[in-house]
């Protein structure tokens, strides 16, 4: 088995893999590949997928759960269009390539998009102060997990303006106070289910208010009316993502998991502070437990340690082009002796 540090598409629980599979053979006598979406067998998992969002998150009354398409990179957009007020101003948090493109696209949608707060100065390696948010704007927006840099944001930012949250690489890793929020949004495929669906939690007061004319299918009120099933939905991502849903809820829920991530992190960066070949790549305080970041301190041990995590079985652990060195995403299914392997390999650099 190798071990699967890899951004996304994530690993997965083995257990889910293994139902996944036998899926496709045979779900009620057919495969789930081929089931219509509008039969009762697809429809009690939507709504059980969406069920198990709900429970699994403590989502509170007032909220509407959504499998869609398109991505987070589709979320951007469709989060400007619903949230856009009588500002049409909106103000983001700009915190790596993902808040970048979260800020083009609230343009794109014809809003001023404004940077209230950003760490491009040093390369995103850090979260900026966002205290002094405006109120004069229509939502604020901000990436809880940068996957690509490594940092992380460790509280919610406080503001009376709607709340717009990506957090795609983070959901489902720990507790979330869903009612902060107006607007929550993730691709499965950093942390739920295999890529295909995009998750949206949204406010049902924000529903149908927007300042804009919204395209169908990136109006959230069109897909709550017709329970996310407005148009065919990705069938198979939100069966898979309720396999992890149910496996996430069987073994401690968020609670449970937020304990095994840390503990995972705490030995990675403690191994990455102690060990003089390497060194972390964002600020302490704002490290990741999701996505760590760290590089080589002398480049010429590079060839001897790609090989010897090669070596070891470890796939996934080339940092993105743009930050270069190590990159170990540790999403909820990595197992803790994953991380043990490779900080073995680590101390045998
Ligand atoms: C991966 C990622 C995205 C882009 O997701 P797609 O589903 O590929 O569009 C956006 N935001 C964050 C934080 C991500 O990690």
């Amino acid at each position: 088995m190798k071990h699967n540090f890899g951004a996304g598409p994530c690993i997965l629980p083995q257990e889910v893999f293994k139902e996944a599979a036998a899926a496709v053979l045979d779900f009620n006598g057919l495969s789930i590949l081929e089931v219509s979406h509008r039969s009762a067998d697809f429809v009690k998992v939507m709504e059980e997928a969406r069920e198990n969002v709900k429970k699994a998150l403590n989502v509170p009354e007032g909220y509407t759960v959504l499998f869609l398409q398109g991505g987070a990179s589709l979320g951007f957009l469709i989060a400007a269009y619903n949230l856009a007020g009588k500002h049409k101003r909106a103000a983001y948090i700009n915190t790596g390539t993902w808040a970048t493109k979260a800020v083009k696209e609230g343009a794109n949608a014809g809003l001023e998009a404004i940077q209230i707060a950003s760490s491009e100065d040093k390369g995103f390696n850090y979260i900026p102060d966002a205290s002094e948010i405006p109120e004069d704007i229509d939502f604020l927006h901000y990436t809880s997990n940068n996957t690509i840099v490594g940092t992380q944001f460790k509280s919610i930012p406080e503001t009376n303006v709607p709340l717009v949250c990506d957090m795609s690489s983070d959901i489902f890793s720990q507790p979330i106070d869903v009612s902060k929020f107006d607007l929550i949004y993730a691709g499965a495929q950093k942390n739920l289910g295999p890529a295909g669906a995009t998750l949206y939690i949204v406010k049902d007061s924000i529903l149908g208010k927007s300042s804009l004319h919204i395209p169908t299918y990136l109006d959230l009120a069109v897909h709550a009316k017709k329970d996310s099933m407005f148009n065919t939905p990705p069938v198979y991502s939100v069966f898979v993502s309720n396999l992890n849903l149910k496996h996430l809820l069987k073994n401690g829920g968020v609670e449970e998991m937020a304990k095994k991530n840390q503990a995972k992190a705490d030995l990675l960066y403690n191994e990455i502070d102690n060990n003089p070949n390497f060194e972390g790549t964002t600020e302490v305080k704002d490290r990741s437990l999701m996505n760590v970041t760290f590089r080589l301190t002398d480049d010429s041990k590079k060839e001897r340690f790609d090989q010897l995590w090669n070596d070891g079985n470890i796939v996934g652990l080339k940092g993105h082009r743009s930050v270069g060195g190590y990159r170990a995403s540790m999403y909820n299914a990595l197992e803790l002796k994953s991380v043990e392997a490779l900080v073995s390999i680590m101390k045998s650099l």
